[in-house]
């Protein structure tokens, strides 16, 4: 009788221990790191209707503190990296961003990183981490057009929407997504198309990829670029990128520039030529010139929309320049950069203009 009642005792007290074990697991919320760069979500102004106001004022503990909501979908975990207006992005804040993002990413109950980020070069470092995470895990970038201290002030409401995407499992495998005014952007093809709107950021080429409704994401397509653990890019031993500067096209540009850059001893340039990535003709000599002696040229569009395509007007093939395809000049230059850690053949280049 004894012995009965105390396996019955037994019994009773396991599946205890796994009805609360599993319960636990249930209410269990999935661990989400907030890595804070600055920008004008952490802004502050005079008064709440100024224009004018402070980008990267306040930090990561204030801007979390602001959406008390996010406790009820996830874990978060704040870190601030830099406090800086985006315009003060460079490669090497980049690259720290990079190794700190893989590291967080291997850790299992982790399941994504949001980065608060000014607007200006958001979409450069959004491409960037595109290249160079090694994870399917979600990482998603916000910012906000108002700063925090203003009426109807955006972040908030992005901040709590970027965890929200980053919680849902269909967000996984989408690449690096660029996350503001409800629509979610891919990180090759998200740009920021006015100065002061805050539905700045488009997708000029393809559209979104998809919008928050209720707190969850509706994808409706998937980029189809190589990106994350499709790339073939690993930053984890590098601590700077070659250098490569932009020059842009015009009526009337010449050689001034491109002469500037070479004898600074750039790595590569991206034109920002007009209509298909035209350059005047003294441009392109000297352009022609750098390529001869080493020097990575890829020829872009300083217009919105639209590919860069190879030997239309120019015969790129001779002159042993590649073309951007649908990257624009500022993330043309984010993947020379990087290609360049590869390879410095042209065709080599041109494929990874074709691929990513
Ligand atoms: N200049 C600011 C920045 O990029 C603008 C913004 O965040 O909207 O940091």
């Amino acid at each position: 009788m004894i012995h009965f009642l105390s396996r019955s005792f037994l019994f009773s007290a396991i599946v205890l221990l796994l009805s609360t074990t599993f319960l636990a697991a249930q209410t269990q919320k999935p661990t989400v790191y907030i890595l804070a760069t600055g920008g004008t979500i952490a802004g502050t102004g005079s008064s709440s209707t100024a224009a004018q106001y402070k980008p990267g004022d306040i930090g990561v503990e204030l801007l979390l503190a602001a959406v008390p909501e996010l406790s009820e979908i996830a874990e978060v975990k704040g870190e601030q990296v830099v406090n800086i207006s985006s315009q003060d992005m460079t490669t090497q804040i980049w690259l720290s961003l990079a190794h700190r993002i893989n590291e967080i990413l291997l850790q299992e109950h982790v399941a994504g990183v949001v980065i608060t980020h000014g607007t200006d070069t958001q979409e450069e470092t959004a491409y960037f981490l595109n290249l160079t995470v090694k994870s399917h895990k979600p990482v998603v970038l916000t910012g906000s057009m108002r700063p925090s201290t203003a009426l109807s002030a955006d972040g908030p409401r992005n901040l709590y929407n970027a965890v929200a995407c980053v919680v849902a499992p269909e967000s996984k495998g989408q690449g690096v997504m660029l996350l503001m005014d409800d629509r979610i952007l891919s990180a090759d093809d998200v740009s920021k198309t006015h100065t002061l709107n805050v539905s700045t950021f488009q997708s000029p080429n393809y559209g979104p990829i998809g919008y928050m409704y209720d707190g969850k994401p509706i994808f409706i397509r998937s980029s189809h670029k190589r990106h994350s653990l499709h790339s073939e890019f690993d930053v984890s031993t590098l601590n700077d990128l070659p250098r490569v500067e932009i020059i842009m096209g015009y009526a009337g540009a010449n050689d001034l520039f491109i002469r500037a850059a070479v004898q600074a001893g750039v790595k590569g340039i991206v034109y920002a030529g007009v209509g298909n990535g035209n350059a005047p003709a003294a441009a392109l000599e000297a352009l022609a010139a750098a390529a001869q002696q080493g020097i990575a040229v890829v020829r872009s569009s300083r217009l919105p929309s639209g590919p860069s395509t190879q030997g239309n007007e120019v015969d790129d093939n001779r002159l042993g320049f590649a073309a951007s395809w649908m990257l624009n000049p500022q993330k043309a230059r984010v993947l020379l950069m990087l290609a360049l850690t590869k390879t410095t053949d042209y065709q080599e280049i041109q494929r990874m203009f074709w691929e990513y």
